[in-house]
């Protein structure tokens, strides 16, 4: 199946050329953000990320600065032209979104969400799809086919890992998921080695093996000083470990691989 791709600002994703997202978890203010920025525009970086509205397990822990935080991602991206992508988790968060960024994302908990899934394919703005920590590769097609039965077919894959037995690793990479997403639903599927992982020094291996088994793009969580993140920090490069890895990554290809032809 040929694969759709799928643009975001001039970004192209699933053009045959594979394109690294990276930025904080979660965005803490703006001078981290811009730190960040600056280093992945300078690394090669086409899109950067960072948590709004973030889904943590306890109620107690940093939930993100909502508003507040998209509104520095808005101004962000304007200074460094580069577009950004943040999660939102209810139909409620979609709205203030949707002239702040450039991509939204669905993250893993949020997958089964069918009526967050309706309206996100009712805006016909480019979607992050994660998959589930506990969703089977159809579930996850099935769940892209809410988006486009909507009128959106704007959409990404990102694998993130799934739970399994193993407890050296925060989830385990499912590689299959890269080709059969690909081949089955015809979507650029992109990795999340933070998530997958859990740590950081299994980013490079894992970013390696997703773009040997065709990956149309890596994410990485990045912070200015990973252990005073507020949220995943053991899993975050700092700013030089994000450089060598774009280095590593993306080669000579430099900044701008990824951008429309
Ligand atoms: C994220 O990307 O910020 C995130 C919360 O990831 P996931 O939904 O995959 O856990
Ligand atoms: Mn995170």
């Amino acid at each position: 199946m040929d694969i759709r791709p799928v643009t975001v600002g001039s970004v192209v994703i699933g053009g045959g050329t594979p394109i690294l997202i990276a930025g904080p978890c979660a965005v803490e203010d703006a001078r981290m953000l811009r730190l960040v920025a600056e280093a992945a525009v300078s690394s090669g970086v086409s899109i950067l990320r960072g948590g709004a509205f973030k889904p943590r397990t306890s109620p107690y822990s940093f939930q993100g600065l909502g508003l507040e935080a998209l509104e520095i991602m808005d101004a962000v991206r304007r200074e460094y032209c580069i577009p950004v992508v943040s999660e939102v988790m209810c139909i409620d968060q979609i709205a203030p979104s949707l002239d702040r960024v450039d991509m939204l994302q669905v993250g893993a908990r949020n997958m089964h969400n069918f009526p967050l899934l309706s309206a996100l394919g009712r805006t016909g703005k480019p979607v992050l799809l994660k998959r589930g920590f506990m969703a089977t590769i159809e579930e996850w097609l099935m769940a892209a086919e809410y988006l486009v039965k909507e009128g959106n077919d704007r959409v990404v894959l990102c694998e993130r890992g799934i739970r399994t037995f193993e407890p050296w690793t925060r989830n385990t990479l499912d590689i299959s998921a890269v080709p059969l997403g690909r081949m089955m639903g015809g979507y650029p599927v992109i990795v999340d080695p933070s998530h997958a992982a859990g740590r950081r020094d299994l980013i490079e291996p894992l970013s390696l093996a997703a773009l040997a088994a065709g990956a149309d793009g890596i994410m990485v969580e990045v912070h200015p000083d990973p252990d005073k993140a507020l949220s995943d920090g053991g899993q975050s490069l700092s700013l030089e470990g994000l450089r060598d890895l774009a280095a590593k990554l993306l080669g000579n290809q430099g900044p701008g691989m990824g951008k429309s032809k």
